[in-house]
């Protein structure tokens, strides 16, 4: 007996659904929805680059109906995920309600203020391109605004940039402005002196680039001190009120700017049965992924806990490569149960990790290998621009690249939507 068509429904279409969908694609029994708040899948590891003005958001994203083009078998619904109602296999979504054989979610994490409400309402988190936009915009304003004032404090306060989190985020962030502030703002703000001795990194723990090899942390500490960034560890941010982000030890740094990336905890999920959500309100599965208490529903990426695999005992960390090599996992697993083959439990393969330190200095810790400097900014380029959905984009993005290590001068610091946020 012929086998009916499996309803698909993927929620998120980040890193992990992508991949699983560019998986299904090809095969007919399966009929794909994907569910997304955004009409563009997007690169969340450049999303700094936008916020910086050194690349365009449109070289990072790429819209899904463009991707699907000429898929059968593929829909796409724009909507936000609102619940799963596991009894009627059906999710709600803003827009509308959806039926499906297996759903699996992947909306991956939110950004995590630690319950200090100022810091929300006031400070400048990173996680979408809304995001980086909003921060390029306050960033480029804040510099007019600088300009203008002739009084010394509000001057320092427009100028002060404090970036709170020493992970990768932070430390690239914080490489990519101070070097701005050498080789562009010096020509073009020529009223500003010394922008780089404005920025902070603040990290409560003790080192920056915490889960990396001791020889990267001490790189990145050398070569952002070497460009003028203050770097304050051991101490959390407490609050931000009335333009002063306050430090644990008590300390003030008045600031109109504070980069928020600290932190993350999973996008909420509401339906699933009781004791699915574990740490971090990351969603507990097993080692196919599948959500723990339910027959069909599965969770991807940063959004899941998986504690079965050997090498990880306490969970993946939250990396792309995780979420996309278990998006191609679960592909090759809902195939092999349409086709009623034995299924794969998943295992990470740690291919390493990169971050860059400065415009044009990375390190990196691959698996027995340290390395860093040009060679490994030229690796990270090269890591980040393959799994870049688009061709277009891989072209472009190389191209605008190429032109700013040639120039030392993109030119994207475009006040894009001045009716957001008015120059006062
Ligand atoms: C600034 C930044 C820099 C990073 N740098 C690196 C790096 O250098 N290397 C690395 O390995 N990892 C990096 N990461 C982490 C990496 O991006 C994540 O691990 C990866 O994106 C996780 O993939 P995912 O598919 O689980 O979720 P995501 O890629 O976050 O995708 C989630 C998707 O769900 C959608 N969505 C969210 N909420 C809803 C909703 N309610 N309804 C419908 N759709 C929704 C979103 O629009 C998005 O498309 C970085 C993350 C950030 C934020």
């Amino acid at each position: 007996m012929e086998q009916a068509i499996t309803k698909v429904v993927v929620v998120g279409g980040g890193f992990a659904g992508i991949n699983l969908i560019k998986k299904l694609a090809k095969d007919r029994n399966f009929q794909v929805t994907l569910v997304d708040i955004n009409n563009y899948n997007f690169f969340p590891p450049l999303l700094y680059q936008v916020a910086t003005a050194f690349i365009e958001p449109s070289s990072i994203s790429y819209p899904y109906r463009r991707l699907f083009q000429e898929k059968e078998n593929l829909r796409f619904h724009m909507g936000c995920f609102i619940r799963v109602n596991p009894d009627q296999n059906t999710i709600d979504t803003d827009k509308g309600t959806i039926s499906y054989d297996h759903l699996v979610l992947c909306i991956g994490t939110e950004t995590n203020y630690f319950g200090m409400e100022n810091v929300k309402q006031n400070s400048l988190p990173m996680k979408t391109i809304n995001d980086a936009l909003k921060l390029r915009n306050h960033l480029l304003l804040n510099m007019e605004k600088a300009v203008r004032t002739e009084d010394v404090a509000k001057k320092e306060k427009y100028l002060n940039i404090v970036i709170a989190g020493g992970g990768p985020t932070g430390v690239e962030v914080a490489g990519m402005l101070a070097e701005m502030g050498r080789n562009i703002a010096v020509k073009e703000y020529p009223e500003i002196k010394d922008l780089t001795s404005h920025i902070y990194l603040i990290d409560a723990g003790p080192v920056l680039l915490g889960p990396m090899s001791k020889k990267s942390q001490e790189e990145a500490t050398k070569v952002l001190q070497r460009l003028g960034v203050h770097i304050v560890l051991n101490t959390a941010v407490k609050d931000y009120v009335d333009d002063k982000v306050i430090l644990g030890d008590g300390k003030t740094i008045p600031t109109n700017v504070l980069i928020w990336a600290s932190g993350v905890t999973g996008r909420e999920v509401k339906g699933l049965p009781e004791g699915s959500v574990g740490r971090g309100r990351r969603i507990n599965v097993d080692e196919y992924n599948k959500v723990i208490g339910t027959s069909n529903i599965y969770a991807l990426g940063d959004l899941c806990l998986q504690l079965t695999d050997k090498n990880f005992p306490n969970g993946h960390p939250q990396l792309a490569q995780v979420a996309i090599q278990q998006g191609s996992l679960l592909a090759k697993n809902l195939k092999n149960l349409y086709y009623r083959k034995p299924l794969v439990p998943f295992t990470y393969n740690d291919k390493g990790s990169l971050a860059i330190i400065s415009k044009y200095k990375a390190v990196a810790d691959l698996p027995k290998l340290f390395f860093k400097g040009f060679f490994a900014w030229l690796v990270w380029l090269f890591i980040h621009i393959i799994p870049l959905v688009g061709f277009r984009n891989k072209v472009k993005l190389s191209f605008s690249w190429l032109w700013s290590f040639l120039t030392n001068d993109p030119t994207l610091r475009l006040i894009i939507r001045p009716d957001k946020e008015e120059a006062k």
